[in-house]
C-alpha cells in the first residue's frame, strides 16, 4: 500500500516571482474554469476533457503544457468528487495549481522547489523547520501545489509517497470509543479523560470573553490588541489539541501493534453528506461536526495506514446503548451504564461499554472475512474505513416501513434478547 503525506513549505519569493505565481494562479484558475463551462457537466474523465479543450487552454491563457494537462485533471477530479456527494463543480478560486514531476522539483542542497510559471522555470526558497527537513532529506517529490493562503503568503504543498507495510489480518480487536465526558477510551481500557483538554478549553474560554470585552470596547489600540491576542490564542488551543491528539492516536496504534490486533472504530463518516439519515443523537452530532475528534479519527486511520494496523469502520447503531456481555438494552446516565436484564444485571463505564461493543462487531466482520465468510450483509471483505456498510451484528428484528426501507422497533420491547451472529 502507498501512504502520501503532504509538506506544506512556505514560499520565499522575490517580488518578480511573487508577480509570476500570482499570473500562473489566476491563468490557471481561468483555465480550470474555462474547462468547466466548455465540457458538459456529466464528462468527469480527465482525458476527455484534455481532449476537447486542451489546445484552447494552451492558446487563451498562456499555460505551459503540463500545467494545462494538470488543470483539465483538476477539473475531472473536481468533478468527481462532487458527483459523489450529489453537486456540481462550480467554479475555481486562483489560490491553487497542481505541479506534477515535469513542472515540479525539490533541491536539497539549496532547499529550493523549482517551479515552471509563466515564463519558464523559476528557482524559489523555501521556509523549512526541522520537520519538513527530516521529511524531505534524501527525496525526490513527483508532485505539488501551489497554494496562497489566506494569510496572502505563498505555499508549496509537496506531497511525499511511501510504501507502508501489509496489514496485518488479525481476529484480535481494540475497539475504541470517542468518548462524550472522555476523549477515547479502548475496549483495553486505555483511557484518556477529557478533564485536562477541559480545563485548557476553559482557561482559553475565559480569556478569550474578556478579551472580546476589551475588542468592542476599548480605545482603537486596545482593541486591535485584544484582536491580535485572540488570534495568537486560537492557534495555541489548536496546537494543543492537535499534540494531544497525536499521542492519543500514537499510543492506541502502539498498543494495537503489541497485541498484534486490529482498530475497530465507529463508522462516522458521511453522516453530513447522507441526506436520508440525519445525526440520530446529539452525541453523535457533536462527534461528527467537531474537528477534533475528526483530527484524531484522521490520525488514527493515517497512523494505521502507517504502521500496518488495520483500522475497521464499524456502524455506529446501538454501541452505547447496548450491555456488551448480555446484549440486551440498558440505561445509560451520564458516565455509567446499567444492564436492565436482570440475569446479567453489569454496570460500568458507558464508554468502555461502548469500546466493547465496537471491538466486538469490529471482530465480527474481520472473522467472516478470515473465514471467507461474508457479513450478514454485504461483499466478503470487512468494512474499511471509508467504507461504510452496515454489520447486522448487533441485531434485532426488522420491518418494512412505508417507504419499503428495512427499519429496526425503535422503541426495543422490554426483555429483547439481541444476538451477535457467529458462524
Ligand atoms: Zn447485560
Amino acid at each position: 500500500m502507498e501512504q502520501v503525506l503532504t509538506l506544506v513549505c512556505k514560499l520565499n519569493p522575490s517580488q518578480k516571482q511573487a508577480e509570476e505565481i500570482e499570473l500562473v494562479l489566476k491563468a490557471w484558475s481561468n483555465a480550470c474554469n474555462y474547462a468547466n463551462e466548455k465540457v458538459k457537466p456529466q464528462i468527469t474523465s480527465k482525458m476527455t476533457i484534455q481532449n476537447l479543450v486542451y489546445n484552447e487552454i494552451r492558446a487563451l491563457f498562456g499555460l505551459s503544457a503540463n500545467l494545462a494537462v494538470r488543470a483539465c485533471a483538476r477539473v475531472g477530479a473536481n468533478r468527481k468528487t462532487a458527483k459523489q456527494k450529489d453537486k456540481q463543480v462550480l467554479t475555481f478560486k486562483p489560490t491553487s495549481a497542481d505541479y506534477d514531476a515535469r513542472i515540479f522539483s525539490f533541491r536539497e542542497k539549496d532547499w529550493t522547489v523549482s517551479l515552471t510559471l509563466m515564463n519558464g522555470r523559476e528557482h524559489i526558497k523555501i521556509d523549512t523547520g526541522n520537520y519538513q527537513r527530516g521529511k524531505l532529506k534524501g527525496r525526490k517529490p513527483t508532485s505539488a501545489q501551489l497554494c496562497k493562503h489566506r494569510d496572502g503568503n505563498y505555499y508549496i504543498h509537496i506531497q511525499i509517497k511511501d510504501k507502508t507495510p501489509e496489514p496485518i489480518k488479525s481476529s484480535n480487536v481494540i475497539g475504541v470509543d470517542f468518548g462524550s465526558r472522555d476523549i477515547a477510551v479502548t475496549s483495553n481500557s486505555a483511557q484518556w479523560d477529557g478533564k485536562q483538554i477541559n480545563d485548557v478549553r476553559d482557561k482559553f474560554s475565559r480569556v478569550r470573553a474578556s478579551l472580546q470585552k476589551k475588542a468592542t470596547k476599548g480605545t482603537r489600540s486596545t482593541r486591535r490588541r485584544a484582536r491580535q491576542i485572540l488570534k495568537r490564542l486560537s492557534g495555541k488551543e489548536r496546537r494543543y489539541q492537535q499534540w494531544l491528539n497525536h499521542n492519543i492516536s500514537k499510543s492506541i496504534i502502539q498498543d494495537a501493534l503489541k497485541n498484534n490486533a486490529a482498530v475497530a472504530i465507529e463508522d462516522l463518516t458521511g453522516i453530513r453528506e447522507r441526506t436520508n439519515q440525519k445525526p440520530t443523537s446529539k452525541t453523535e452530532r457533536r462527534r461528527s461536526n467537531s474537528w477534533s475528534f475528526y483530527q484524531l479519527r484522521s490520525f488514527l486511520e493515517y497512523k494505521g495506514i502507517q504502521f500496518g494496523v488495520e483500522i475497521i469502520a464499524v456502524p455506529p447503531a446501538w454501541t452505547s446503548q447496548t450491555c456488551h456481555q448480555c446484549l440486551h438494552i440498558g440505561l445509560r446516565s451520564h458516565k455509567l451504564f446499567k444492564c436492565t436484564n436482570e440475569a446479567c444485571s453489569w454496570s460500568g463505564d458507558a464508554d468502555l461499554n461502548a469500546a466493547k461493543n465496537i471491538a466486538a462487531i469490529g471482530a465480527n466482520l474481520v472473522s467472516h472475512s478470515v473465514a471467507g465468510v461474508p457479513p450478514v450483509e454485504g461483499s466478503g471483505e470487512p468494512a474499511r474505513v471509508n467504507s461504510p456498510r452496515g454489520s447486522n451484528c448487533l441485531c434485532c428484528e426488522l420491518s418494512v416501513n412505508s417507504s419499503g426501507l428495512l427499519k429496526a422497533h425503535t422503541v426495543p420491547e422490554a426483555g429483547t434478547v439481541w444476538v451477535v451472529y457467529k458462524e
